[in-house]
């Protein structure tokens, strides 16, 4: 459709369409949201919305004084409440099933539900969904709500994954609700968090499909997922294996991208691995101060099986389910279904091999590659373990970094190991034609000067339940800039960089909550 009215106020620049609702019924169920008590905005977006064509001014109003923009702003916190549904708005939740933790279980949208998907003024499709809005045919035992501090922990890891330059689901708004939920460690304030995303296609989702033994259905979540994230595929010649190839090809970028910043998901089961190679599902995520491959953030991970060196062996794993669900539609006869699937998934390691290293490079400031490169790396990882160096600022500082900021280890060997470490990496610079200059600039824009370090982000959530948002506030607006290293040098940016006081190693970080 052309032509249509973006600047259109009355309807706030809404354009929802829906064609996931178009899908098999046995993907979702109509549901709307449960309005909630007293919806406040805590949070929102605004540079997100005006990308959505939202009227962001409007927005921008509400948050004035005065009666108009009090009156705004009590729209806006009940649009994004689910107290109020946009025009145009379906709300549905999604079924999907998936292997937590290794075991297979049926799952689905159980606190999350699918307002519609917002066609952009530049024509781009995304889901927008309520997170936390109450109760669905999907919730099992649990409550269909979320607390205030997981719903911002999702808004600033998310929107910080985002400014990284990750593919990552997006967050414009987190209203709290005036209700309490209760959790493990008793009542909580509530929240729901409005989540845009290019779609909410799980690996999970293709897994429902696939136990329900419904080809037909499997057959058309093939063809839209092809259609929706993969369009210079449609009408391949077998359009199962193309999704297959192109989602491992995407992860495998992903995952490498993840390894660049030290991001640990933390809940890599297969419902929370999306088809579009965007990360999701914020949970017990973190980021790894000093480097160990063992880092583990989440309480329930005894045995760290979503640790920060498992994450591209677990990525290669989820795919294999997806593979396992695509079998029927792979081939028709099995041994020729399941070699095409082996051959598929043979194609992980190496470009997931090929993308870390090729990462790894940019961060050095290697422009131009050598066979030993990867020992080179290899060899500075092992020293970073050794000397429990934070893994951000290493990496940022190695031109610079002195034997009193090595780490716990510069006493003893560590220091002059690093020096022994700088030179050879020299040598290998001074074996390439580009100017230090280009070396510095290569490597500022792949080495982020400021990561959400989780004691910064506990002291913003932690604020923001006291009801101060000031804090969180200032948190967003340093995680926007991640590259920008002279103003990371800036006193009120710097105190950003400093390292949690133990390395961050009590760190916990707890799932649904
Ligand atoms: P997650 O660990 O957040 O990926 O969630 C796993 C599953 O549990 C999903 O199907 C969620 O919808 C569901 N879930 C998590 N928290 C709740 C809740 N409070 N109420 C209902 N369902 C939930
Ligand atoms: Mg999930």
């Amino acid at each position: 459709m052309s032509g249509h009215d973006f600047s259109n106020r009355a309807a706030g620049g809404w354009r929802l369409e829906h064609s996931y609702a178009q899908l098999p019924s046995l993907l979702h169920v109509a549901v709307g949201p449960t309005a909630v008590r007293a919806p406040r905005r805590v949070v929102w977006n605004r540079k997100l919305a005006e990308e959505l064509g939202l009227d962001a001014a409007a927005w921008a109003r509400a948050e004035g004084a005065g009666a108009a923009g009090a009156e705004g702003g009590r729209r806006t916190a009940e649009i994004f409440s689910g107290n109020v549904l946009p025009p145009g708005a379906a709300p549905l939740a999604q079924a999907y099933a998936g292997h937590q933790y290794g075991h297979f279980t049926t799952l689905g949208d159980g606190r999350a539900i699918l307002l519609g998907e917002q066609i952009t003024p530049s024509g781009a499709r995304f889901d927008v969904q309520l997170k936390g809005a109450g109760p669905t045919p999907y919730s099992r035992a649990g409550d269909g709500r979320a607390t205030l501090s997981a719903m911002l922990r999702e808004y600033v890891i998310s929107e910080a994954m985002h400014a990284l330059g990750i593919p990552t689901t997006r967050s414009l708004a987190v209203v709290a609700t005036g209700e309490e939920v209760w959790r493990q460690d008793g009542a909580r304030p509530g929240a729901v968090l409005t989540r845009v995303a290019a779609s909410h296609i799980r690996v999970g989702t293709f897994e429902w499909v696939a136990a329900r033994r419904d080809e037909a259905a499997l057959r058309a979540l093939v063809d839209y997922t092809l259609q929706r994230h993969y369009s210079e595929l449609v009408g391949a010649e077998n359009p199962a294996l193309a999704l297959l190839g192109a989602v491992i090809e995407r992860q495998a970028r992903l995952i490498a991208q993840w390894m660049g910043v030290g991001f640990v998901h933390g809940v890599m089961n297969t419902d929370n691995m999306a088809l579009s190679g965007e990360t999701i599902d914020y949970g017990p995520c973190a980021f790894m101060e000093a480097y160990d491959p063992a880092t583990v953030f989440s309480s329930i991970d005894r045995d760290g099986r979503y640790a920060y060196g498992n994450q591209a062996q677990i990525a290669q794993w989820n795919l294999a389910r997806l593979a396992e669900a695509l079998l029927t539609v792979l081939h028709p006869q099995e041994e020729a279904a399941v070699a095409l699937a082996n051959e598929a998934l043979g194609g992980f390691e190496k470009s997931f091999q090929r993308q870390w290293l090729a990462g790894m490079r940019r961060k050095l400031g290697l422009f131009n590659e050598e066979p030993e490169d990867l020992a080179l790396i290899e060899a500075l990882l092992t020293w970073m373990h050794a000397a429990k160096a934070d893994f951000t600022n290493t990496f940022g500082e190695l031109e610079t970094l002195g034997a009193t900021e090595a780490g716990p280890g510069s006493e003893s060997g560590s220091a002059k190991e690093f020096e022994a470490w700088r030179e050879r990496w020299r040598a290998r610079l001074a074996r390439q034609s580009q100017t230090a200059e280009e070396v510095g600039r290569l490597r500022r824009a792949n080495c982020p000067a400021v990561i959400p370090r989780n004691h910064r982000v506990e002291e913003a959530l932690a604020a923001a339940e006291q009801g101060s948002v000031s804090v969180l506030e200032r948190l967003l607006a340093v995680l926007a800039a991640p590259y920008d290293s002279a103003r990371a040098r800036a006193a009120d940016v710097a105190e950003y960089r400093v390292p949690a006081p133990d390395g961050g190693d009590g760190y916990r970080t707890y799932c649904g909550t």
